[in-house]
């Protein structure tokens, strides 16, 4: 590893067109250039127009003159030198390799794992690289080269995305901006270069980041801009893994943990929009005996929820009223987890499935093998993309995962369900307007993606079967 060469590597990428020339690169170790052509952050470009005389020590530069030599018929470079007249020169030395900026971006946005669409903002200067969560909430990054050049000042002009952004991050090769409210961090601080390429190391990013006093203070939860007279059933909240998707009437709008008041995964809140987005948006309510949580601490925190959600979308009326006489809770607006919170590869049809209760309680869902199949990218949320499959695909879940249990892990009416279903071979005596088993097929549907019904009835025997292979260990 040589530092020097990473730190000239960046602050090379200040400068326009940039490029090292053989004479350069002659004393990195070869490894080190290899890798970073690997990575096409490192390209061979076109050879050097002008070179250094050799020969008269003199040291100057003159453009290269290619002269054909008389019995070979090849073109040789050769220096026009006032001593020598014409000085060779070595092929070789012209060589020249080029920074690909471009490739450095998108190097950058990989190796930070960033989603949302990437944009050049101006060619050769600034990147949008895309979002993700870092160091407690949402930060935009960009990729700035060139920023203390001469007449930079103009660029930032032509960039509102970077002030637009609700917690930029501007990261530069080498020359932080000076004046900017953006925290800018230098890539020579970040990375290491090795065999392997140029590595950004994502948690010291994370620790150089500016600390977020935010999410302590509740008052600062963002507000969606909800239009007129709109009403809570025409809220659609979809749950992420670290956010929280809303959309009314049109306009969209994504919520971290911070723009939620929410300290992170574990909050207590957030558990509980979970809860509700896997039920999509019914939730039992505590039973009397249940240990984990006492069922005024549960009112508490629905009355919590329905606060903050009242803050968050200033709609009229109540957002989450209880259930007459069944108790528990039922949402007016509709909510679901997103589709990366079910089973992460999509099944063409339920005989293509196996359900296993495993001797732990857990389930195993297997979906067997096919050629072609489509997988939900967990990288890009629009993407299903086909791809071929190697081998059956299994995810072992607990009923809690898969919301068919309560908080302490009991399953629910659903749960105790699909549990007969396998413990029966896939076979269950119930009349057909059964509600634990339409409710169960609902959730199952939602887990696995699928669009028909896990379950036939046979009326004249009262029989429920399912269409995918029950079983138990
Ligand atoms: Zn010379």
């Amino acid at each position: 590893m040589d530092d020097r060469f990473l730190t000239q590597f960046w602050l090379r990428c200040e400068q326009p067109d940039p490029c090292f020339s053989a004479d350069e690169l002659q004393w990195i170790p070869a490894a080190e250039v290899e890798s970073l052509l690997r990575q096409g952050i490192l390209r061979e470009a076109a050879p050097a127009k002008a070179a250094v005389c050799e020969m008269c020590g003199d040291g100057h530069e003159s453009e290269i003159v290619w002269v054909q030599n008389s019995e070979s018929r090849k073109l040789r470079p050769y220096v026009p030198c006032p001593e020598y007249g014409g000085a060779p020169i070595d092929p070789e030395r012209l060589r020249r390799w080029a920074l690909d900026l471009d490739a450095i971006a998108a190097e950058l946005r990989r190796q930070l794992n960033l989603t949302g669409p990437p944009a050049t903002l101006v060619p050769g200067r600034v990147w949008a690289l895309g979002r993700r969560h870092l160091a407690n909430r949402w930060r935009d990054f960009f990729f700035v080269a060139g920023a203390t050049r001469p007449g930079s000042h103009q660029i930032w002009d032509r960039c509102p995305q970077i002030e637009e952004a609700p917690s930029p991050v501007i990261l530069v090769p080498a020359m932080a901006p000076v004046g900017r409210t953006a925290p800018a961090i230098r890539l020579t601080n970040l990375t290491t270069l090795t065999e392997t390429g140029v590595t950004l190391d994502v948690e010291y990013l994370a620790e150089s980041l500016p600390r977020d006093t935010r999410a302590a203070a509740p008052k600062s939860i963002t507000s969606f801009p909800v239009p007129e007279g709109a009403t809570w059933d025409e809220l659609k909240l979809t749950v992420r893994e670290h956010s929280m998707l809303a959309e009314i009437r049109g306009a969209k709008d994504e919520f971290g943990f911070d723009d939620l008041g929410m300290s992170g995964p574990n909050d207590r809140l957030w558990g509980l929009l979970c809860a509700f987005a896997r039920l999509n948006g019914r939730l039992p309510g505590v039973s009397r005996d249940s240990k984990d949580i006492e069922p005024a601490t549960f009112r508490k925190q629905v009355s919590d929820l329905r606060h903050l959600l009242s803050t968050v979308f200033p709609i009229t009326g109540e957002p989450i009223p209880a259930v007459r006489g069944a108790g528990g809770y039922r949402t007016l607006f509709h909510i679901n987890l997103d589709r990366r919170d079910g089973f992460p590869i999509q099944p063409g049809s339920w005989d293509e499935c196996y359900f296993i209760e495993l001797r732990d309680g857990r389930i195993a869902i297997t979906v067997k093998a096919r050629e072609v199949f489509a997988v939900w990218s967990r990288s890009d949320d629009t993407a299903v993309e086909a791809a071929q499959r190697q081998s059956d695909h299994t995810e072992i879940y607990d009923l809690r995962t898969l919301g068919l249990a309560d908080q302490a892990g009991r399953p629910t009416a659903e749960g105790r369900t699909l549990l007969e279903f396998l413990r029966n071979g896939g076979k269950l005596t119930r009349r057909g307007d059964d509600t634990g088993i339409l409710r169960l097929a609902q959730r199952l549907r939602g887990w696995m993606g699928l669009h028909g019904d896990p379950f036939q009835f046979t009326p004249t025997r009262t029989l429920w079967s399912t269409f995918f292979e029950s079983s138990r260990d």
